[in-house]
């Protein structure tokens, strides 16, 4: 069963498609203008659509146009159905994107056959399209903490980057690694050290704001981008961030696994000519916190 509308001005022959429509199992709509046509598609976001060809006000071309004009029913499949059956209007509808062309009078089979090949195409490219982000939502993720990979994160917060240059407005980075994390894989086992990871990336995702960006780096070394965020509240989103970890406790296997975070932050600066120069400061301070003891912040300003 599908939900067909049928657009038509004159009455008996909505009456009549209904009729079979309704015969076959359809959920139908009807519209008795190319106006009412698109307002029910936006309203009701129909599976097919039969749209007369000639209609007093918008015509069939001239509607089927503003529907293939709109992302929202761009992919509905539309045969047009009408008593004109020269080429010129054929190949004008199919032109503008109708899926099939079909003259009146109609033998209602044939039709309904037409119907039937024009929803498999849309359901087969639902299908197409759906698998399509699926791929795009995995070829950008992590698999095991769910947050985006270095390829990705990289794509985003050089775009972030680029924004704030191009308004003035500050973006900040902090560059995290665990520390001491292969002893916590040789106490725990690898699944621990993982369960650690989600563990950690799920405070990054609560301590931070919404916009921020979280990626993951490497092992165990992780980035966050902050729009709109300077150099002191970059600073406060990591030192939370630093305590919120030493505090928590992963619950694995009757075990309650502690881990510690270095964090190096930066905020981007007049000079810089792109955000691979954020990428190697934030880098160098993140290192620098491991030399100075682990379990730290290091900024490029030191906290109030
Ligand atoms: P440091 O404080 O200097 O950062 O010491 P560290 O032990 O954390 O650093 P090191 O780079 O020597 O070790 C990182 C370890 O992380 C080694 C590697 O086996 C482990 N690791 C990398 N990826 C994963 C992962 O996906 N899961 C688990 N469980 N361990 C991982
Ligand atoms: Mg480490
Ligand atoms: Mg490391």
């Amino acid at each position: 069963m599908a939900k067909i509308l049928v657009v038509d001005d004159i009455e008996d022959n909505i009456t009549l498609l209904c009729f079979n429509l309704e015969d076959d199992g359809h959920q139908v709509l009807s519209a008795r203008s190319g106006e009412q046509c698109l307002q029910i598609t936006a309203d009701e976001h129909p599976d097919l659509i039969l749209l007369d060809l000639m209609m007093p006000g918008m015509s069939g071309t001239e509607t089927l146009t503003h529907l293939q004009a709109s992302a929202e029913s761009r992919n509905i499949p539309v045969i047009m159905v009408s008593a004109n059956d020269d080429d010129d209007s054929i190949i004008d509808a199919l032109d503008v994107g109708a899926y099939d062309y079909v003259t009146k009078p109609f033998i209602y089979p044939v039709l309904a056959a037409r119907m039937r090949s024009a929803l498999r195409l849309q359901e087969s490219q639902r299908q197409l399209r759906e698998a399509n982000s699926l791929l795009a939502r995995l070829a950008s993720l992590d698999p095991l903490t769910e947050v985006y990979n270095r390829r990705h994160f990289l794509h985003l917060a050089n775009a972030e980057f680029a924004k704030a240059r191009r308004h003035g407005r500050p973006v900040s980075l902090i560059m995290l690694d665990v520390d001491k994390f292969k002893g916590i894989n040789d106490k725990y086992g690898h699944p621990g050290g993982d369960q650690a990871l989600i563990a950690l990336t799920d405070l990054c995702k609560e301590v931070g704001r919404s916009s921020e960006i979280v990626g993951r780096f490497g092992g165990e070394e992780f980035a966050i981008c902050c729009p709109d965020t300077d150099a002191e509240g970059v600073l406060a989103v990591a030192e939370r961030l630093r305590s919120a970890a030493e505090q928590h406790r992963v619950c694995f296997e009757n075990n309650h696994i502690s881990f510690t975070i270095s964090l190096g932050t930066t905020t981007i600066s007049a000079s810089d000519q792109d955000f691979d120069e954020m990428l190697r400061r934030a880098d160098r301070l993140l290192y620098q916190a491991k030399e100075q003891g682990r379990n730290r912040v290091c900024g490029d300003m030191e906290p109030a």
